[in-house]
């Protein structure tokens, strides 16, 4: 087919924008100013480490991720359903029994909340995974604080579990984001597993990538602005196009959306190699304390020689230097989960890791993709900051080009 297609944007959502073009026929060029597919979904190999920027993980019962991905050639290695709690020098297991037996007497007996809490965690994953994506996003939105409160939780496991847990998804630790992301990430653990490819997060680009086979795709390459049917790149070239998708921030490169900035939620993201393991068995710890600056931790499950990569996220805010910064993480994992480290290896800040969103949706319909005549948005800022949503919305802007093209307008929804 004749009609140049562009994608701005080789993340997640690009890629799986160009997948879907492909199959029905039509070519596309992505264009990304950085060096490499992945957006946000990247790791660094150094030495035998694999060091993912920032701590991701993927759901396995995301539903766009059960259609674009093979998880078998991902070779997912998956946590076990629950975390490690440190509070006050001690460590508790809690998880859910029901999928993992060995954590029924560990969660029963851990001082996280009262008995009734336990119940109402096991309630809760038992009406969500009966509750639809439409009920769970066409539900009135508060925030997951008032939520959990209305819910009946006591205010001990909101502070000991829910509210460590959920900063490290959420990037805030208010937990003032949306009941309706807190619903659809609490169904997705209770249904399926947390995992990382083996060979680090950057695997799940690099799979969409080699699903293309027509697609055109140009690193280093970033677009200034958009004007008519015209890109116009920072190198001062401009490259013409019928259609356009921007599977990217669209505000800076489009005049009239410059007022609309969008705003984001960083992560600080440590590695340091350890000798021993704290947490034997495979799962995410959670730091309880509200003194900490570390909110969690996991290692990497590959040993190197006698050392273990340990992965810490820092969400706070601070006035820290990096120096200070590292010095006051090393000193957290020694008072909070007697963790002494041997050397510190990486630091990676995430400015823009999560979109902030006032209000979420599951994803955009087709027709509600389309910005101008020609031009289209993906990314999963439209919708939620997850990897389902940037796939879905990749999806949906791919089909309402197709329908453009083929149509003249979109019918599909
Ligand atoms: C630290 C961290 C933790 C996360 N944790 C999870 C998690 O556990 N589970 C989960 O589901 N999701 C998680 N996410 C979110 C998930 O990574 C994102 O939802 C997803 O990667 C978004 O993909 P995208 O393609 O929409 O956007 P992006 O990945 O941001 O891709 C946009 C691309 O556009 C390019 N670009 C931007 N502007 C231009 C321009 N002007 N010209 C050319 N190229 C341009 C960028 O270089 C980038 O490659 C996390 C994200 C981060 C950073």
């Amino acid at each position: 087919m004749k009609e140049k297609i562009i994608i701005i944007g080789a993340g997640v959502s690009g890629l799986v924008a160009a997948i879907n073009l492909e199959k029905a026929g039509f070519n596309s060029v992505i264009l990304d100013q950085s060096d490499r597919v992945g957006g946000r979904v990247k790791t660094d190999y150094r030495e035998g480490y694999q060091f993912d920027h920032g701590f991701q993980v993927l759901l396995t019962q995301y539903p766009a991720a059960k259609k674009y991905l093979n998880y078998n050639l991902l070779d997912l290695v998956e946590f076990d359903p629950g975390s490690c709690i440190f509070y006050h020098q001690k460590k508790y297991y809690i998880g859910d029994p029901s999928r993992k037996l060995s954590l029924l007497f560990p969660t029963l007996l851990a001082k996280i909340g009262n008995v009734a809490d336990k119940l109402k965690i096991l309630k809760l994953s038992k009406a969500l995974k009966k509750k639809s994506f439409d009920d769970i996003f066409l539900a009135p939105e508060t925030t997951t604080l008032v939520y959990l409160k209305e819910k009946g939780f006591s205010d001990e496991v909101i502070k000991k579990f829910f509210k460590p847990f959920f900063t490290g998804i959420f990037l805030e630790s208010e937990l003032t984001t949306s009941s309706r992301k807190f619903e659809f990430v609490y169904k997705m653990f209770a249904e399926g597993s947390a995992a990382i490819p083996k060979k680090g997060i950057q695997a799940i680009p690099n799979q969409l990538a080699a699903q293309l086979k027509n697609t055109e795709l140009e690193f280093n390459t970033s677009v200034e602005h958009i004007k008519a049917n015209e890109l116009v790149l920072t190198n001062g070239k401009t490259l013409a196009f019928d259609y356009c998708i921007i599977a990217a921030e669209a505000w800076p490169i489009i005049a009239n959306l410059k007022n609309q900035e969008s705003a984001w939620k960083s992560v600080e993201n440590l590695y340091f190699k350890v000798k021993e393991k704290v947490i034997k068995k495979p799962l995410i710890g959670l730091i309880a304390d509200e003194a900490a600056l570390v909110n969690n931790i996991h290692y990497q499950p590959i040993k190197k020689s006698d050392n273990y990569l340990l992965s810490v996220s820092v969400i706070k805010q601070h006035n820290l230097s990096k120096d200070e910064l590292i010095n006051r993480v090393e000193e957290d994992l020694a008072i909070y989960c007697d963790i002494k480290v041997d050397s510190f290896v990486k630091y990676f800040k995430i400015k823009k890791a999560l979109p902030v969103m006032h209000t979420v949706n599951y994803m955009m319909p087709p027709s509600e993709t389309q910005l101008k005549d020609r031009i289209f948005l993906a990314g999963d800022q439209l919708s939620n900051g997850s990897l389902n949503a940037a796939m879905l919305n990749g999806e949906s802007a791919a089909r309402a080009v197709i329908a453009k093209i083929k149509n003249g307008f979109i019918n599909v929804n």
